[in-house]
């Protein structure tokens, strides 16, 4: 079961598999390859999200303090 967390600036994505988003809004779950964006659409639900609402795995790839 994937845990889910506010992302948050120090937010990564893995390189090569990703990282699983899932909307605020309609709870749909999306994957993206990188963060290099300030918002993107909900392809399930249509409304513009900003990053920072998006809610990303928990774990393996969110924040390494320090490490930028
Ligand atoms: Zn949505």
């Amino acid at each position: 079961m994937t845990e889910f967390v506010k992302m948050t600036r120090y937010s990564r994505c893995k390189r090569y598999s990703g990282a699983l988003i899932k909307c605020p809004e309609c709870q749909h779950i999306g994957r993206v390859y990188h963060l290099n964006w300030c918002a993107i659409t909900c392809q399930n639900c249509r409304e513009m999200i900003n990053k920072y609402d998006w809610l990303v795995e928990k774990g393996k790839h969110s924040k390494r303090l320090g490490d930028s």
